[in-house]
């Protein structure tokens, strides 16, 4: 430690006389030695290591005697007030703090220090003394402050006064950093700032640096837990748990896996652990302000008042207990409850930037963002550095170059171009979706709902997580907000946007309905069940992987489903979640009828436990599972059930010289899936098309439901194209498409056979189905306008071609051209404009100047085309369109 530099050392010897030594090595060595030798307190790194470690009242001793045998410098105070503190002893370590000054009067470190434990004993006054104390010494006397640990404490005791934390960065933090580079005190500052300012990737190379220094520190540790939190759960976890190893009462971590049980929806674990924080410190406000939040969570209104009320005793006005309460409220959805709590929060310290970045995002995700935004830019203006705010104000200059389709009581936000090809898809997907679960589950909104659809994966996410590059969701619903990736979004294998909002919308159905009470299970199940209701392939279905893993037992209790959204181990393990839980839904509904699941929505809005409510209108949770396991299993066996599903090593068979071996094979295990598949891709292989027929026929006889790339259906169907059988092809297509939610490259193949055979109606409703999974796709538009054009069908070809001006607009002469012919066909007097434009594109276009003549004679004069310029995609003239407007 450099505390020294540049000052006196002073070292005392029972008390009788003081030495005055000059700061040299030789004499600071010579005083360690003698003080060790007194047999008296021990060393104060020992004590350092100590508190680290967690034995606090060990600590309390030692400084005592220390203290006793009136040792050198503010450090023995400085420990006994922390650990005091560490164990809610926060009048003593007020008390000590206050001694302390009496005879380091000078000392910024204790005034730091005070400040805390003053407004924890009650004594804010006191707590405010100290700072304008600190402000005046350090002014007085800035060359008194320049060592690095007050450097540290100054840059702290800034930050918590507000000051610009880059500059707090620069003239504290970095400045002792530079000198010493392993400054455990002013890493852990720096790391804790950038965790504050959501910079984590600068946080977690701050911590692993600290942690290559200090490896067994619970603080630094714990640093890197949070900081990798998001971005590698599995390395956080470890860091945790050497943490918890490196000091077993360390609170901070506790509470922080305190939060972990609440979001997994297990409280009564989370009470239990609050019980153990309790045996270190009893007093601690953020325990209580957990509890409050767990008594809110278990329909304890009462509770979660005494509670708050309880983590208010000391210091009435900490800001802290009111912004964890909504920060973890909103984290359950409960938005208008959170962005109370943070709006309380601001009542007691109105500069507190934590708050009102957390009631931005709340407003935001309330849909009232006109406050929302608002509330960034005063935040980001204060602060400059946090990156979840410059984010989010990045996003809304992207947003504001988004159109929205008002169509009440949706208001759709996409990208301008986006809205001209889908928009009117998107609008009417959605009114569909709110007439059908309206009706069934008796609500309809009475206020806008709001749905963003956005291009860019990052701008989802920030908007979504308040942090790019989060990944894997395709949508969210907030309750009254929707966000969802655009299908541009999506290279490889599009998802079926359709699907993806009535999920969402299904979501905004169960989450208004329940006021946001509702176990994460229970609404994602629901909202993947309402999408197999609304479409045969929608939502998942039952595939080889989860059969497996429910006939191996391996499905999760409906006590633990909430937890198991939110800490999968894999991504797999997350579909899986999905999938189960619309199961137990589809369960609940077959055992007990729907008006029951009816009704325990019901209860669950009035605030009764999701236990309870299943309990009073079907059977308790144990029986249910149990059930449930047995009609899963039932479920699981019925998938594929004449095939034999064995995994059979076949390795040596495939290998053989004999290449008529595993034939043979097969012709004694007929039903085998390895079998069969092993068979069909080595005549694949060998280019034997015709061999290949037989066994992926019989497969798909076997198991007729499967979906996917690398299903039978898409194999037989390439083996069908190589046998250039192009009837077989087809209708094998043909019987795949409707089973697979998003099977975009086999209807691509399909719309092309079907422009040979001229099947325009054919064509028309492969279309139709590829728009939900890329309408984007200029190839799936000039299909659609050709065979509507074909078949007479004219909005359908103006949409068609409307789409192609946007998406592909290389020959716009042909498609002005086609759009005129369509108008004119429908009567419309916007043909002439569009014939005009052709004309524009191409003088000479013969046809176009024929039309023309035609459209002249035919419109009286002076009835000019008055349809609106920017229309989007018409189904048909007669109904309105939702006019698209650029949003503020
Ligand atoms: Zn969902």
């Amino acid at each position: 430690m450099s505390k020294t530099i540049g000052l006196s050392v002073f070292t005392h010897r029972q008390g009788r006389r003081f030495v005055r030594i000059a700061a040299l090595a030789a004499w600071t060595t010579l005083a360690i030695g003698l003080n060790a030798s007194l047999d008296a307190a021990p060393p104060l790194e020992d004590l350092r290591q100590k508190i680290r470690s967690g034995e606090y009242e060990a600590v309390i001793r030692g400084t005592n005697e220390g203290i006793d045998q009136r040792q050198f410098g503010e450090d023995w105070y400085l420990i006994k007030a922390e650990a005091e503190s560490a164990l809610g002893r926060y009048g003593l370590a007020w008390e000590t703090v206050q001694a302390g000054l009496q005879r380091y009067n000078w000392s910024i470190r204790l005034r730091g220090l005070g400040i805390a434990a003053a407004n924890y004993a009650g004594e804010s006054a006191k707590a405010k003394l100290l700072l304008a104390e600190i402000q005046d010494l350090a002014g007085r006397a800035a060359w008194r402050y320049t060592d690095s640990d007050n450097l540290v404490m100054l840059g702290k005791i800034s930050l918590a006064a507000g000051a610009d934390a880059r500059q707090v960065l620069e003239t504290f933090f970095d400045r002792v950093l530079q000198h010493f580079p392993s400054h455990r005190e002013a890493l852990i500052a720096s790391g804790e700032l950038a965790l504050a300012k959501h910079d984590l990737e600068l946080a977690a190379e701050l911590f692993h640096t600290a942690a290559k220094h200090y490896p067994d520190d619970a603080e630094i540790q714990f640093g890197l837990c949070r900081a990798l939190a998001a971005s590698e759960p599995d390395q956080s976890s470890i860091a945790w748990q050497a943490a918890m190893k490196a000091n077993p009462r360390f609170v901070p971590a506790m509470l922080f896996r305190v939060e972990n049980l609440i979001d997994q929806e297990r409280y009564e674990q989370a009470g239990f652990l609050l019980e153990q924080i309790s045996q270190v410190n009893p007093q601690h406000p953020l325990a209580g302000a957990y509890r409050s939040i767990l008594a809110s969570l278990t329909n304890d209104p009462k509770g979660a008042i005494v509670c708050r009320d309880a983590a208010l005793t000391s210091w009435k006005e900490n800001p802290e207990v009111d912004h964890l309460i909504g920060r973890m409220l909103s984290r359950k959805y409960r938005f208008a409850e959170g962005s109370a709590a943070q709006q309380r929060a601001l009542k007691f310290d109105p500069k507190h930037l934590a708050a009102k970045m957390q009631l931005a995002q709340d407003w935001l995700r309330l849909g009232k963002e006109e406050d929302g935004w608002k509330l960034a830019e005063a935040v980001h203006e204060a602060d400059g550095y946090d990156v979840q705010m410059f984010n989010l104000l990045q996003l809304k200059d992207e947003l504001s170059r988004f159109v929205t389709l008002e169509e009440p009581p949706f208001q759709v936000r996409m990208e301008a171009r986006e809205a001209k090809v889908y928009g009117r898809d998107v609008v009417e997907l959605l009114q569909q979706a709110k007439t059908r679960l309206g009706e069934k589950y008796g609500w309809t909104p009475d206020t806008p709902i709001i749905v963003e659809i956005f291009p860019k994966p990052n701008d989802f996410a920030v908007r979504t997580f308040g942090m790019p590059g989060v990944s894997g969701f395709l949508g969210v619903c907030f309750g009254t907000v929707i966000t969802a990736n655009s299908p541009a979004s999506q290279k490889e294998r599009p998802a079926n946007w359709q699907a993806v909002l009535w999920h969402e919308y299904c979501h905004v159905v169960t989450l208004e309905l329940t006021h946001h009470r509702i176990p994460r299970w229970l609404s994602e199940g629901i909202s993947v069940y309402e999408e197999q209701q609304a479409h045969a392939a929608w939502g998942q279905q039952m595939n080889p992987e989860y059969r497996k893993r429910i006939l191996n037992g391996r499905l999760t209790p409906i006590r633990q489903l909430s937890g198991a959204f939110l800490q999968p181990e894999s991504p797999k393990d997350l579909q899986f979640a999905y999938f189960q839980s619309a199961m137990v839904v589809d369960f609940l509904v077959k055992r007990y009828g729907f008006v029951m699941l009816k009704k325990v929505l019901d209860d669950l809005a009035s605030g009764v436990e999701i236990g309870h409510a299943l309990e009073r209108h079907a059977a308790d949770l144990d029986q249910m599972d149990a059930e449930f396991r047995a009609d899963a299993a039932e479920q699981a066996k019925q998938l594929g059930y004449g095939l034999d599903w064995e995994t059979y090593d076949l390795s040596a068979i495939i290998d053989d010289d004999d290449s008529d071996r595993l034939a043979r094979w097969v012709e004694d295990h007929p039903t085998s899936l390895s079998g069969l598949l092993a068979l069909a891709k080595q005549s694949i292989q060998a280019r034997k098309w015709d061999q290949a027929v037989p066994p992926l026929q019989r497969l798909i006889n076997l198991y007729p439901e499967q979906t996917g790339g690398d299903s039978a259906y898409v194999l037989l169907a390439a083996v069908q194209r190589q046998r250039k059988d192009a009837k077989a092809e087809r209708e094998i297509l043909q019987t795949y498409v409707p089973k697979d939610d998003a099977p975009a490259a086999s209807l691509f193949r399909l719309i092309e056979l079907q422009q040979k055979d001229r099947d325009w109606a054919g064509v028309m409703a492969a279309a139709a189905q590829l728009r939900g999974i890329q309408p984007l796709s200029p190839v799936l538009h000039r299909a659609q306008a050709q065979a509507a054009e074909e078949l007479g069908r004219w909005p359908e070809a103006m949409s068609a071609l409307e789409a192609l001006l946007e998406l592909a607009p290389d020959d716009q002469a042909d498609l002005h051209f086609r759009l005129a012919r369509a108008y004119h066909e429908l009567k419309s007097p916007a043909a002439k404009r569009h014939v005009l434009m052709a004309l524009e594109h191409a003088p000479r276009y013969r046809a176009a100047q024929e039309l023309l003549l035609e459209i002249v004679a035919t419109v009286p004069s002076g009835q000019e085309p008055n349809t609106p310029k920017t229309s989007i995609t018409p189904k048909t003239e007669a109904t309105p369109k939702p006019a698209a407007k650029k949003s503020k």
